[in-house]
C-alpha cells in the first residue's frame, strides 16, 4: 500500500454514511483529504441559488461535525474545480482520488477529463454510483434508446436488480487519519444572506445536515408512510417526506431511503406509492443525462414555435411575489418565498398559473425555483417545470390547464392552506385576480395551436 494520501472529493453528498467513495478512501488506508470545492468558475456549471447557498452554509457545517467525530476535516477550497483538485494533489502529493458520480453534462465533461488527466500523471481514480438508484445509462428500452416515458422507464428500473444495501458509516472515533491541508473558513464564502438576512424562515423550517435528515426519515416512515398515498395531495398537512433537499444535497442517499422502506412494506400503498415518487427523481435525473440543456431548451422541439408574448413584468413579479389575487398560487409563492419550499400540489398550480394563465414563458419559472427553492436541483426543477408546461419529456397534455379554483376546493377545501399564508383572502384588502382564468385558458390553448402546426 502506497502511504500518499487519497482525496475525498465531496459534491453532491454531503454525509458519511453510505459514501462510497470515503469508503474506498479508507480502505486503502493512507491519510486523507476530505474536501469540498465551491465551484462557481467551471464553464456551464450552474451558480446556486439564493436558498441553496443558505443550505450548502448549514449541509458544509454539519458534515464537518461529522468528519471530525471520525478523526477527519473537511478542507474546503474554492475555484474551478479541476484546477483546485489539481493543485491540492500537488500540494499533498496525493495517491489517489475517489468522488461519488454526478449526471448533469457540464459536469460529468469536468470529471471525465481530469480523471484522464489524473491517470495519465499515475494517480488511481476511482468513481462511484451512490446519488441514484439506477445509472442513468444502464436503463434502455428494448430499442436501446433513452426512455421518454416514466411508467415504462420505472417498470425496467423495478426488473433491474435490486438496488444495493447501504454501505455502513466510517467505523469508530479514528477511522480517518487526515492529511495535512489548509482550508478556507466557511464564513468566508458568504453563503448566508446578510444585508438584508431574508433567510429567518429557512431557519425556522430546516435543519440542514445528516442528523436532521434521518430523524426526518424516521418521523415520517413512523407516522406518515401508510397514509402518504392520500396525505401526499393535501398541501396543508405535513403528510410527504419533506425529504427532497437531503437528497438534493446527498445528506441521505436514495439507497438508505430505498431499503428503510422496503423494509415497511407492510405500509402496503404507501409505501409503493413513495417509492414511485422516489422513481421520478430518478426519471428526471435520466431524462437530464440525455438531455443536458433540459434547463434552457424544450425537450420537445416542437414547442420552440409556442408563441410566447412580450414579457409582462409586473405580472411576472405579481406571480413571484404571491400578489395574483388567485388565493392558492398566492399561497404557495409565499410559503416559497417563507419556507424555500412549496407543496408539489401547489408547484403545479403556480407553475400551471405562470405559463398558461399568464403565458410567461417556464424558463423564467424555473430561474425562479431555482432561486428560491432549497431542493432545487438541475434535473428536478426544469425536468417538472417542462413537465407542466407541455414541452418535456411524459408531460402533461398541454390543456390540461390547472384551475385553481377548483384545485382549491378540491386539495384545501376548509382553506386552511390559504389562511396559513394569505390570511386577507376573502377580505376588502386582497386584491382581484390579474387575470381572467377563463379567458387566459382560451388564450393559452389558442397559443398551444402553433405548437401543433409544427409536430
Ligand atoms: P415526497 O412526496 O415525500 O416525495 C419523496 C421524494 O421523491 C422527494 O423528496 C423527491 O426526491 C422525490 N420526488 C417526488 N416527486 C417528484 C417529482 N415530481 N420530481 C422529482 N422528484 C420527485 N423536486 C426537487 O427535488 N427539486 C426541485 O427543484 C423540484 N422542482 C419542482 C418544480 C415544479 C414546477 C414541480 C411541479 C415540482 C418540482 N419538484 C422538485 C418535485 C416535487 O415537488 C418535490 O420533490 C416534492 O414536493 C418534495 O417534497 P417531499 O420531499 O415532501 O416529497
Amino acid at each position: 500500500m502506497s502511504d500518499a494520501p487519497s482525496i475525498v472529493w465531496f459534491r453532491d453528498d454531503l454525509r458519511v454514511a453510505d459514501h462510497p467513495a470515503l469508503h474506498a478512501a479508507i480502505e486503502r488506508g493512507a491519510p486523507m483529504v476530505c474536501v469540498y470545492v465551491l465551484d462557481e468558475e467551471s464553464r456551464g456549471i450552474r451558480p446556486l441559488g439564493g436558498a441553496a447557498r443558505w443550505w450548502l452554509h448549514g449541509s458544509l457545517t454539519a458534515l464537518a461535525d461529522a468528519l471530525d467525530q471520525h478523526s477527519g476535516r473537511l478542507v474546503l477550497r474554492r475555484g474551478p474545480a479541476d484546477r483546485v483538485i489539481r493543485a491540492l494533489v500537488d500540494e499533498t502529493r496525493a495517491g489517489a482520488v475517489f468522488w461519488n458520480r454526478r449526471y448533469g453534462g457540464p459536469e460529468r465533461d469536468l470529471d471525465a477529463r481530469l480523471k484522464q488527466a489524473l491517470r495519465d500523471d499515475g494517480l488511481v481514480v476511482e468513481s462511484y454510483a451512490a446519488n441514484l438508484l439506477f445509472e442513468p445509462w444502464t436503463i434502455r428500452t428494448a430499442q436501446g434508446t433513452p426512455f421518454s416515458v416514466f411508467t415504462p422507464f420505472w417498470r425496467a428500473c423495478r426488473s433491474a436488480p435490486e438496488p444495493r444495501h447501504p454501505l455502513p458509516a466510517p467505523n469508530g472515533a479514528d477511522a480517518i487519519t487526515p492529511a495535512d491541508a489548509a482550508t478556507d473558513d466557511l464564513d468566508d464564502w458568504d453563503l448566508l444572506p446578510t444585508h438584508p438576512d431574508w433567510a429567518g424562515g429557512l431557519r425556522d423550517a430546516w435543519t440542514p445536515g445528516a442528523d436532521a435528515a434521518h430523524a426526518r426519515l424516521r418521523d415520517f416512515l413512523d407516522d406518515d408512510l401508510v397514509d402518504y398515498a392520500d396525505g401526499r395531495d393535501v398541501p396543508s398537512e405535513a403528510a410527504t417526506s419533506r425529504l427532497s433537499p437531503h437528497l438534493r444535497w446527498g445528506e441521505l442517499s436514495p439507497y438508505e431511503v430505498w431499503h428503510a422502506v422496503r423494509e415497511r412494506r407492510s405500509d402496503g400503498a404507501g409505501a409503493s406509492r413513495f417509492l414511485t415518487e422516489l422513481g421520478w427523481r430518478e426519471f428526471a435525473w435520466h431524462v437530464l443525462f440525455h438531455a443536458p440543456d433540459l434547463a434552457t431548451r424544450n425537450w420537445r422541439a416542437e414547442f420552440d414555435a409556442f408563441p410566447w408574448p412580450r414579457l409582462h413584468p409586473t405580472a411576472l413579479r405579481a406571480w413571484e411575489e404571491g400578489r395574483t389575487g388567485v388565493p392558492l398560487v398566492d399561497a404557495g409563492m409565499r410559503e416559497l418565498w417563507s419556507t424555500g419550499t412549496m407543496h408539489n400540489r401547489v408547484r403545479m398550480v403556480t407553475a400551471s398559473f405562470l405559463t398558461k394563465n399568464l403565458l410567461v414563458d417556464w424558463r423564467r419559472g424555473e430561474q425562479w425555483f431555482w432561486d428560491t427553492l432549497v431542493d432545487a436541483d438541475a434535473a428536478s426543477n426544469p425536468f417538472n417545470w417542462q413537465w407542466v408546461a407541455g414541452s418535456g419529456a411524459d408531460a402533461a397534455p398541454y390543456f390540461r390547464v390547472f384551475n385553481p379554483e377548483l384545485q382549491a376546493t378540491k386539495f384545501d377545501p376548509d382553506g386552511v392552506y390559504v389562511k396559513r399564508w394569505v390570511p386577507e383572502a376573502g377580505t376588502d384588502e386582497y386584491p382581484e385576480p390579474i387575470v381572467d382564468l377563463k379567458e387566459t385558458r382560451e388564450a393559452a390553448l389558442a397559443a398551444y395551436e402553433h405548437v401543433k402546426a409544427a409536430r
